[in-house]
């Protein structure tokens, strides 16, 4: 494209939005999602056609740009999804649907209802989920766990009901949920909402992400200690007071995956609040596709999302209900 718009106009100006997507998804001409067909298909532009369709010559079929992308099928003009996925990737601990909710009254002069925004946000994730691992992390990999979320409350002994024994109490992770991260150093973070931090659930996990030959780090966690027999494995004692040492010249430490867990800690108590287990996948994916672009500017990394919003398609078929303010997909 000769003169990209400024990005205030992609998110204001629907017919900017729509032909810099074009011209990013079809720099060869317009390609029919149907026969595969490129730069053979015509703009139809009558009064009442949809905006943005094409009529391909060669299969006589209809389409838009958004077709076979998370836009497929929705309802919610492009300027406006560009801005949901430019504010999601450019805020460092993420954004919140009711933020936007309330953010779009006075960016669109009309506020988008909070089911609406919660939709777009879920496909937004759902189109920065990472492919499972082409390459496997090596070299130093840095692995912890961490738990996030469900706060107990009433832990001490008095607000207990009368009669409960110690025995019954419930320890403060009960609520919590288990995220088991992996971060090549320098590299990607790869996270994982696990049920149970144990051994057995932690291996698997492991061995799809991480090569054989890999130097790994961790505190000393027994736990992890176990998922890791037979490799190369060097551990930190935090009990200790120990956060680096070197060893041959090699740097040990967890740092890299404890400042990982910061933010994300910071996001999911700060920002989001409460976030529903079936969900908190979803918010690991969007937390580790933005730290896996974290050298990269906030334009780039929003090119980088929208570039991934192709040939993924979410459609929701199943109704949906709104109990206790929070969408469910039944
Ligand atoms: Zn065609």
């Amino acid at each position: 494209m000769k003169n990209p718009p400024a990005p205030s106009e992609l998110f204001t100006d629907e017919e900017k939005a729509r032909s810099f997507f074009e011209a990013k998804r079809w720099p060869d001409g317009p390609v029919c999602p149907h026969c595969g067909e490129v730069d053979n298909a015509y703009k139809l532009a009558g009064k009442t056609t949809r905006k943005g369709l094409y009529k391909c010559v060669g299969c006589r079929e209809k389409f838009t740009v958004t077709m076979r992308s998370i836009f497929e099928d929705s309802h919610i003009p492009l300027h406006k999804w560009f801005y949901a996925i430019h504010l999601m990737c450019s805020s460092k601990k993420g954004m919140s649907a009711h933020q936007f909710h309330r953010m779009s009254e006075t960016f669109y002069g009309k506020k988008m209802s909070y089911r609406t925004a919660w939709f777009m946000f879920h496909r937004i994730r759902f189109a920065m989920t990472q492919h499972p691992l082409m390459d496997k992390l090596c070299g130093i990999v840095e692995m912890d766990e961490t738990y996030v979320g469900g706060k107990q409350r009433f832990r001490q002994p008095h607000a207990l009901a009368p009669g409960t024994r110690p025995m019954d109490r419930q320890s403060p992770l009960t609520k919590k949920a288990a995220v088991f991260s992996i971060l090549q150093r320098d590299g990607n973070v790869h996270s994982r909402h696990v049920e149970r931090v144990t051994a057995e659930n932690l291996k698997p996990v492991i061995d799809s992400m991480v090569a054989v030959d890999a130097h790994v780090m961790t505190d000393s966690s027994t736990v992890l200690a176990g998922a890791l027999t037979g490799r190369r494995h060097d551990q930190v004692n935090h009990r200790n007071e120990e956060y680096v040492r070197r060893e041959n010249g090699v740097c040990i430490t967890t740092n890299g995956i404890e400042g990982f867990f910061a933010t994300l800690k910071r996001g999911i108590n700060g920002t989001y609040h409460h976030v529903g287990r079936p969900y908190l996948q979803q918010y690991l994916n969007e937390f580790d596709f933005r730290y896996n672009a974290r050298k990269i500017s906030d334009g780039e990394r929003t090119a980088l999302a929208l570039a991934a919003t192709e040939g993924k398609r979410m459609l929701l078929h199943k109704p949906v209900s709104m109990e206790g303010g929070t969408p469910k997909i039944n």
